[in-house]
């Protein structure tokens, strides 16, 4: 149980957080403007999409039937990703997967990413980097977070809130030229390190959108074209991913892939989508089996727990439906104000809830677990219909019961109306006093 004083520290802390976010006006409005881009989009794509509820009853279905059945396709999957020649480990959290990942990468000095909340979640760029490995993104938003120090904002577009002028000085330093604050010339100059990093790599690491457990096939969607050339050039690719990334059937991959362009940026289809189905391999050498020709000669999988079976158990397995398509971001007006302050690893409501059992009730609390409105919009536009906000209501009422953890405002109404019937705290015999004086 939490002392008094510290949900005090934790509240000041909040505030201060809320206070910051709410002054990061330039931000904000960046944010937003591409939030109305996406929304716009998302709007006539829509119409477009003749079965788009349909899509979102199968999401739905295909994640409950893993969730429900979680042990017999995790070790399905495993079964024929192993089949599939790659390497299957299984983290029960974030320590174990980066040591897990740390034995896989051994004596590599330079380690190529993309883009992958999983990643971030266990922390991996910053260990590998404390063990002297070099760890360079190759997603251009990220690369510019990268070599700006910055902090990501969104979950698809993580640098909607940098400046052109910022993108250009970032990669101005990176080229040694001037490179204008034009999105073609900055686009351009990013090409040239992150190409050189990836053709020199021994280690690619990515996510997955989707695993698939009949076939063993780990799905991963894109636009610019570095998933493919991080998952296929250096001669390992690790992946990273949530035990609930798993997914019965091809069709519920591909039905993942699809819904996490059209929610997430209001795109009919990723430029890219890729169906990894083990090593490189090939038996055009008198019908013997050899690995790696042109694509990774190693994959290895890690999929990670952190938490997952824990908000399981806690009735919580909704949360693990998610595809982190952002979608819900675009709707949410606590996000809409703070940007990424709203956040506990992952982004909004859902990364709250995430956050709680990735981190601990605690850290979710500081984080903001108390922001949310439970205004109930994000779960209007998510590909999974997941109610982000029954998820927080919820996930705050076992934080009271559990921890003690109550912002003091809330304490101080909830004694009141424990002690005298309404939120004021005025007794009975004095609540018509105010008439009285008019
Ligand atoms: S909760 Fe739904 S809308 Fe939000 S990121 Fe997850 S899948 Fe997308």
């Amino acid at each position: 149980m939490w002392r008094a004083e510290e949900s005090k520290e934790a509240y000041e802390e909040l505030k201060k957080k809320l206070m910051e976010g709410l002054r990061e006006n330039e931000k904000i409005e960046s944010i937003l403007k591409a939030l109305k881009l996406f929304n716009s989009r998302k709007d006539r794509i829509f119409k477009e999409v003749d079965d788009l509820e349909e899509l979102r009853e199968k999401i739905r279905r295909a994640k409950e039937e893993v969730i429900e059945n979680l042990d017999e396709y995790i070790e399905k999957a495993v079964k024929k990703m192993e089949e599939n020649l790659c390497k299957v480990y299984l983290a029960k959290d974030a320590e174990e997967a980066r040591r897990i990942v740390r034995g896989i990468v051994g004596d590599a000095k330079l380690v190529v990413k993309s883009k992958s909340n999983a990643c971030r979640e266990i922390g991996i760029v910053d260990y590998l980097e404390s063990q002297g490995i070099k760890v360079v993104e190759t997603d251009l938003a990220d690369r510019v977070v990268q070599l700006l120090g910055e902090e990501e904002c969104h979950p698809v577009v993580p640098a909607i809130h940098i400046s052109k002028e910022k993108w250009s000085e970032a990669f101005s330093k990176e080229t040694g030229r001037d490179v204008p604050p034009d999105a073609q010339a900055i686009t351009d100059a990013s090409r040239e390190g992150v190409r050189r990093a990836i053709m020199s790599a021994e280690v690619g690491i990515t996510g997955a959108n989707a695993i698939v457990a009949e076939t063993g096939t780990i799905i991963t969607v894109e636009n610019e074209g570095n998933i493919s050339l991080v998952s296929r050039v250096p001669p390992k690719h690790i992946v990273i991913a949530g035990i609930n990334k798993i997914v019965p059937t091809l069709e519920d991959g591909l039905n993942i892939a699809e819904a996490t362009t059209l929610f997430g940026t209001g795109q009919r289809f990723g430029a890219y989508v890729s169906f990894i189905t083990g090593p490189s391999r090939t038996v055009d050498v008198g019908l013997e089996t050899t690995i790696g020709l042109h694509g990774a000669q190693e994959v290895h999988v890690v999929l990670i727990d952190n938490g997952r079976r824990d908000a399981i158990r806690d009735g919580m397995k909704e949360m693990l439906y998610c595809l982190n398509c952002g979608s819900c971001l675009a709707s949410c007006p606590i996000y809409m104000s703070i940007g990424e302050k709203y956040s506990c690893g992952y982004f909004g409501g859902i990364g709250l809830s995430f956050g709680a059992y990735i981190f601990g009730a605690q850290r979710a609390f500081v984080d903001g677990l108390g922001f949310c409105t439970d205004c109930g919009a994000c779960s209007e536009k998510c590909p999974a219909k997941i109610s982000s906000n029954d998820l927080v209501r919820e996930i705050r009422r076992r934080a009271w019961e559990r921890f003690g953890l109550l912002l003091p405002p809330h304490k101080k109404i909830r004694d009141a109306i424990l002690e005298t019937g309404n939120p004021f705290g005025e007794p009975p015999e004095k609540r018509g006093e105010w008439m009285k004086s008019n």
